[in-house]
């Protein structure tokens, strides 16, 4: 390993030589910096510095900060001791009610992250004009001067000539500071193209809750009130949202409730469940059905939501079609006419065929679950949605909530509370013409056309579809992009088939990146931008739920910046608007300039003043006593910043029921919401909604359409060539993807059911390992028909026979001496994308990775 370390050392300094021979002095300073974080351990910290920061008192040596975590989406309120200006340990806050001072494993390793010495110190720009994966970008350091003079140049060359819909703006990780960037600078520019990352996040997970009960977001569960929790493809104690939360209450969970979790890999939850559901993939939309199916006929939905048959008699008789008039329904619409259209067939023993569980272990989750009804949850991860056919998956999986009443209900499935945060000015007074003409044109993405309806919250073409862009750019369709910036993100490594992306990016003219670490997709960079670290170094905010409760958090400049970094999303906007004001075009300054500091009415003058401001400005309402409305309370900005967070009013049980944001403000298990969509969708080319289901590779037809159904899975490769199906997971580790270069990341690789530390490994069940020769620590290939990785085989029972489960998060080329073997050429283990055919489920746009693909396995 250490032998590895210094090769990648010296390819690191290669990396950097120029900007030593032209950057002297800065080395000298960054030298000095790098020094003491070697001296708090550099690549391997010693623990102590931590030991000094221990206890619930600030102590002496040094002080507790509020800041924020974004290490994965579930958004904590952390505080950060600080010691002689240097972090040394990170805690959960405990003034929030949604994290209740909790945090989770993987908080940690941000302070590898921050003290990261491979991290961009400086600007830098491209010395070589050919991009392609194999091309050295022969990176050099600039000046802050130069790098912004560029980008501005570029900018104007657009707007001279008209062309300003071909500037492009990739957003990935981001705070609600993100419209100063996002949508703020990319409309006064002029162009349509701001495309962020939403898409391969998990958009279809909202899908379902939306078009049965208008609520286009992720949901909070009230698991220590629940008494079934019913868990589809998410892993609450690893890698979903509120991580933090959950691990903290979740021996309350397990003492209250029965928990079974549906994944076809034994997970971290799983390893704790009551039940495990191992099912095959893809067939989770088979497994609702026939535990709908099993809740009517046994009676077991929950009357004072759903309703009852106006005589008390049960009519939902295994085959038989139901007289609608002869129910009624209370905060529901549609039940009768879902069991006629979709479950009056769906009896446990279908679904075990499909599913290859028990008939007997699905009718007793079933009825369990049903029982338990209304403190029922049905938990929707991106397992089983974020594939092919997936919108309609996150439909009928969601649709159990109906049925139980858990929906916004006492341990149940929960909205999010009220908060009162800002927008940001308008920016339609700065929008010349120039920009006005130029917003017009079509998005890069090709939402809308009729093969990608993308349908946000019931507007077709208003989805993201981020892993499409590649082939926009690619193809030059609508047309080609000439400049663009990105900030905290990674397409060509966290995007299906990244391949695509790499040849993408290569083809624009002049590309920015904003980001930490050198990724895979900074390679094909023009001019690379050191960027703060979210939790130590950047003003902005984010609000999340969990616990009842909604926060909104703060994340400070903890610590000065290290080297050279600047914010993403309000210090650099700025200083490329006043690049741009000096070339004579004022308007995003000036807009930059309507952001007023709520407490001293003064305009920002500087970047460091706007970032302040800016926060300040759209956080006015839950710090500034005068304009209170709800939730904690404070006296001021200062006091606001020492909490770090204020929590909101706790949830108002029940408030949405037949109040929901769907057509019949009911819950609709016949969604009139979504029939409405997809008829304007099809209304808009012309066609029927048939004809747009069958383009996007949908099974429903007719009324169907309309209702949570199953459909069968749609995986890439024939069986008899790829023989296992390819399960994608994620880690406990994984600060989205951003571990790579941490010694901890692999250090505690174990922490993932079934991973070793310093490998990475594809598990496999031994039953199929001795049919193919196999045993633990062979080298192997695994190979799509999209691509192909290496890695380690690992026999283990935890993972479901016919299927190979492998963790997302290694396989990097680039990022750091230790993320990659060999920097610039040889990934360390294998990136799962490169296996991921990019496929959608084009009803929200989302990027597939499960069940996608089959695979081979062989031995190197
Ligand atoms: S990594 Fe995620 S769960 Fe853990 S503290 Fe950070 S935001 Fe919270």
């Amino acid at each position: 390993m250490k032998k590895e370390k210094d090769k990648n050392q010296s390819f690191m300094n290669g990396f950097l030589a120029d900007y030593v021979l032209t950057r002297r002095s800065f080395m000298k300073k960054a030298s000095a910096t790098t020094g003491t974080a070697v001296a708090l351990g550099g690549l391997r910290p010693t623990f102590k510095a931590l030991a000094a920061a221990g206890g619930d008192s600030a102590g002496e040596m040094g002080e507790w900060i509020a800041s924020t975590c974004q290490g994965c989406t579930s958004w904590c309120s952390k505080q950060v001791y600080v010691i002689d200006g240097r972090a040394v340990k990170v805690r959960g806050n405990p003034n929030s009610k949604v994290n209740v001072g909790a945090g989770c494993p993987r908080s940690h390793l941000g302070l590898q992250q921050v003290y990261d010495p491979d991290r961009i110190k400086i600007p830098m720009k491209r010395t070589n004009p050919k991009k392609g994966r194999n091309e050295d970008p022969k990176f050099v350091a600039i000046s802050w001067d130069e790098a912004l003079n560029t980008i501005a140049d570029q900018i104007m060359e657009l707007r001279k000539n008209n062309e300003t819909y071909k500037y492009m703006l990739m957003r990935g990780r981001y705070s609600y500071m993100r419209d100063v960037l996002y949508d703020r600078m990319t409309k006064i520019i002029g162009s349509p193209n701001n495309i962020s990352h939403s898409a391969i996040c998990a958009e279809a997970e909202k899908f379902g809750p939306y078009y049965t009960e208008g609520y286009w977001n992720y949901r909070q569960y009230d698991v220590t009130n629940a008494r079934y929790i019913l868990i589809w493809g998410a892993d609450p104690l690893a890698a979903n949202r509120q991580v933090s939360y959950y691990s903290k209450v979740w021996g309350d969970a397990i003492s209250g409730a029965k928990i079974a979790v549906v994944e076809p890999r034994l997970s971290a939850t799983a390893a704790k469940a009551d039940e495990w559901l191992p099912v095959q993939p893809g067939q989770d939309g088979a497994l609702a059905a026939a535990i709908a199916h099993t809740i009517l006929v046994e009676g077991l939905w929950y009357k004072e939501f759903v309703g009852d048959f106006s005589d008390g008699q049960n009519r939902f008789v295994p085959g038989a079609e139901v007289d609608e008039e002869t129910f009624e329904e209370k905060h529901t619409n549609g039940v009768v006419k879902w069991w006629n259209l979709e479950l009056k067939d769906k009896a446990v023993e279908w679904a075990a065929e499909r599913t290859g569980l028990t008939p007997e272990q699905i009718r007793r989750v079933a009825v369990e679950y049903g029982n338990a009804a209304p403190h029922a949850i049905s938990w929707v991860g991106g397992g089983p949605v974020m594939q092919v056919r997936g919108g309609y998956t996150s439909m009928i999986c969601h649709a159990l909530n109906g049925l139980t009443g858990a929906v916004d209900n006492v341990g149940g499935t929960l909205a999010s509370n009220k908060e009162y945060t800002e927008h940001f000015p308008k920016p339609d007074d700065f929008m010349d013409e120039i920009a006005k003409k130029g917003k017009k044109h079509e998005k890069i993405d090709h939402r809308g056309r009729k093969e990608f309806p993308a349908i946000n919250s019931g507007k077709p073409g208003s989805a993201v579809i981020t892993n499409n862009a590649a082939d926009g750019i690619l193809n030059e369709d609508p047309n080609e992009i000439k400049v663009a910036i990105a900030y905290m993100n990674n397409f060509a490594f966290s995007c299906g088939q990244p391949e695509r992306w790499e040849r993408a990016l290569s083809k624009i003219p002049f590309l920015v990146h904003i980001t930490t670490n050198a990724s895979e997709f900074s390679w094909f960079a023009d001019i690379l931008l050191p960027d703060a670290h979210h939790m130590f170094e950047k003003w902005g905010y984010v609000k999340s739920i969990g616990n009842g409760y909604r926060h909104v958090t703060l994340m400070q400049p903890v610590i000065k910046p290290m080297w050279e970094a600047k914010i993403d999303e309000t210090e650099i906007p700025w200083l490329i608007a006043e690049k741009l004001n000096e070339r004579g075009f004022s308007n995003l300054l000036d807009h930059y300039k309507t952001y007023i500091d709520p407490e001293t009415g003064k305009e920002p003058t500087n970047a460091q003043e706007f970032a302040l401001y800016s926060l300040k400005y759209a956080t006015q309402n839950l710090w500034d006593p005068a304009k209170h409305k709800g939730g904690d309370k404070f006296n001021g900005w200062n006091d606001f910043l020492k909490a770090g967070v204020w929590n909101s009013d706790p949830y108002p049980f029940r408030k949405r029921w037949s109040n929901m944001k769907t057509k019949t403000k009911k819950f609709e298990f016949f969604s009139e919401t979504l029939k409405e969509a997809l008829e304007k969708h099809a209304e808009t080319h012309g066609t029927t909604v048939d004809d747009i289901l069958e383009t996007c590779y949908y099974q429903a037809r007719g009324e169907q359409a309309f209702i949570p159904h199953y459909e069968e899975p749609y995986t890439a490769g024939d069986e008899a060539q790829y023989p296992f199906v390819f399960v994608d997971h994620k880690s406990r580790l994984n600060r989205e993807g951003r571990s790579a270069n941490c010694t901890w990341y692999y250090d505690f690789k174990d922490l993932d059911p079934g991973d070793a530390n310093w490998d990475d490994v594809a598990k496999i069940n031994p039953v199929d390992a001795v049919k193919i020769g196999l045993k633990t620590g062979d080298a192997i290939r695994i190979t799509s028909p999209s691509g192909s990785i290496t890695c380690t085989a690992k026999l283990w029972e935890g993972v479901r026979p016919g299927t190979v489960a492998k963790c997302f998060g290694q396989g990097h080329w680039v990022y750091g001496r230790l993320a990659a073997k060999e920097f610039g050429k040889v990934p360390r283990g294998g990136n799962n994308n490169d296996l991921i055919p990019a496929v959608y489920d084009r009803l929200s746009g989302s990027t597939v990775r499960h069940a996608a693909t089959r695979v081979k396995i062989e031995k190197v």
